[in-house]
């Protein structure tokens, strides 16, 4: 989230002094000529950006921010929302979980878009492939008592002894204690 705090505008201007106010993905930086076109404040186009979300329990410090350009920062935000599974369930997917790992997918969307975009398509068919596979197996589970039922009164049928030995039971304990 882009949710401002003490710390994120310490984590910014921290970043500013030390000349490295360039997005961490992109390298993107707003240019000097913003001054001369009366945006004082170009480095408020950054945005400090909550690798695990302050929302979802991460914490406000800045090892959990990182300086994201507006573009960057709109993909980390969407690729968020592209899982609802997993320890930190907007950004789990595909394990970017971590500072390291965000930035790793957001490099690879900048420099190899068509490999990333494979990989997601990928992934997206062994996530279906692996779901279909939990549905069948769900239904074999359930399916099964009912087979064994059949099964018994199938071997029921095939043993003819069956029916006159309980009806013999029934008559010998109708019969019995009188
Ligand atoms: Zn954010
Ligand atoms: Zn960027």
């Amino acid at each position: 989230m882009a949710r401002h705090t003490q710390v994120t505008s310490r984590f910014k201007s921290a970043r500013r002094k030390d000349g490295a106010a360039a997005c961490e993905a992109c390298g993107w930086k707003p240019p000097d000529g913003l001054r001369e076109a009366g945006q004082r404040d170009g480095h408020k186009i950054m945005h400090a950006h909550h690798v695990v979300p302050l929302a979802c329990g991460g914490p406000d410090v800045s090892v959990n921010l990182v300086l994201l350009c507006p573009n960057c920062h709109a993909l980390a935000h969407r690729l968020g929302r592209m899982t609802l599974t997993g320890a930190y369930p907007e950004y789990a997917w595909a394990g970017a979980a971590t500072r390291d790992e965000l930035l790793a997918e957001l490099r690879m969307i900048e420099n190899e878009p068509d490999r990333w975009s494979e990989r997601m398509k990928r992934q997206r068919a062994e996530e279906a492939a692996a779901a279909r596979a939990a549905r069948i197996a769900e239904e074999e589970k359930a399916a099964k008592p009912r087979r064994e039922l059949i099964a018994v009164l199938i071997s029921s049928l095939d043993a003819p002894n069956v029916l006159p030995a309980a009806r013999k039971h029934l008559k010998g304990r109708h019969s019995g204690g009188r």
